[in-house]
């Protein structure tokens, strides 16, 4: 018998995953699935340990360079209407965490609850937002949390509440294997102004990064809080750097874009260059703000 025999039309075999992440690069998934109710997302898991298949959760694939060998593994995508709820009580919701942060940040900034629009322009599900609390200088996702909704490795659901989350940069201790939900509460103030910010810091971040590219965010995470990895990256002179189809964006230094004809191994290569540059000029040892696949 094979590990997802019976689960057919939710579980496929051999599925490209370039289409899936923002990169648009990368081999094949081993296997992918799109749980569209709990009992097939627990179903799934337990058969891939039956089978010691290992298992990676994609949001939107805005923080993933899948290698050009793929993935051997099961990729789950928790993108049915099952995971994508969201519930308004007074200035407390409650999010699925397969709902685009996009689509958050608007309806909440239209039902004037402030906070969520600092987020305005960063890419992902609430889930991958959750995982790495995303955020810019206006702002991180993980000062609004209340409490997170998770499955952790027995596939217990659990709730995780405030007290026991730890948010920092770009990191959570949110480390179970699948988050579920999430509850955000924010400040009531009005919609006109709220929109009126987003609208804002969307122009500010047009501006700043190479929207309209293929690319993953940025690449490195700040070596230190007052230390930015981009102006390292800028210093060290590698602002247009290539390497095969992969290139250090202009716009944004600790950006790589994939230029027509990229492979990942490109972005890898290009990226030890970096590394090796800022760590010989600066002594920064630059770790990995991207999930490589
Ligand atoms: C153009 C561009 C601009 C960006 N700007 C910013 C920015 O300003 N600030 C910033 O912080 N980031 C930025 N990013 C990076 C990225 O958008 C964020 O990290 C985003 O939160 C990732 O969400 P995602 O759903 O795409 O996660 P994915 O890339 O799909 O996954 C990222 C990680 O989260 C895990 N994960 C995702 N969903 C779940 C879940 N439900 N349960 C358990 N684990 C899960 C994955 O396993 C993986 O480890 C940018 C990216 C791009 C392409």
């Amino acid at each position: 018998m094979r590990p997802f025999d019976g689960l057919q039309d939710f579980v496929r075999t051999d599925v490209p995953m370039a289409p899936h992440v923002w990169f648009r690069l990368g081999g094949h998934a081993r296997f992918f699935a799109k749980p569209r109710s709990l009992d097939e997302l627990l179903t799934a898991l337990r058969r891939a340990r039956e089978s010691s298949i290992a298992c990676r959760i994609l949001g939107g694939g805005s923080n993933v360079l899948v290698r050009d060998e793929g993935v051997d593994a099961l990729v789950i995508q928790l993108e049915s209407p099952f995971f994508s709820d969201v519930k308004f009580e007074s200035n407390v919701i409650t999010v699925g965490t397969a709902v685009p942060l996009t689509a958050l940040i608007s309806q909440t900034a239209r039902a004037g609850l402030a906070g969520l629009e600092a987020l305005t322009g960063i890419p992902g599900t609430v889930g991958g937002a959750l995982r790495g609390n995303a955020g810019s200088r206006q702002g991180s996702i993980g000062q609004y949390v209340r409490r997170a909704t998770v499955l952790d490795a027995a596939n217990e659901v659990h709730v995780r509440e405030r007290d026991d989350i730890t948010f920092a940069d770009r990191s959570s201790n949110l480390d179970e294997p699948v988050l579920l939900s999430a509850e955000f509460e924010l400040a009531p103030e009005d919609p006109e102004a709220v929109v009126r910010r987003m609208r804002r810091i969307w122009i500010i971040k047009k501006e700043s990064q190479p929207y309209g590219h293929q690319s993953s965010g940025c690449i490195f995470k700040n070596p230190a809080p007052d230390v930015s990895a981009g102006a390292l990256i800028d210093q060290a002179g590698m602002k247009g750097a290539r390497c095969g189809g992969a290139e250090v964006s202009d716009r944004h230094a600790n950006f790589i874009v994939a230029q027509p004809g990229a492979k990942s191994d490109d972005v890898l290569r290009l990226i030890d260059q970096i590394q090796q540059r800022v760590w010989q000029q600066f002594g920064y040892d630059l770790e990995l703000q991207i999930q490589v696949w």
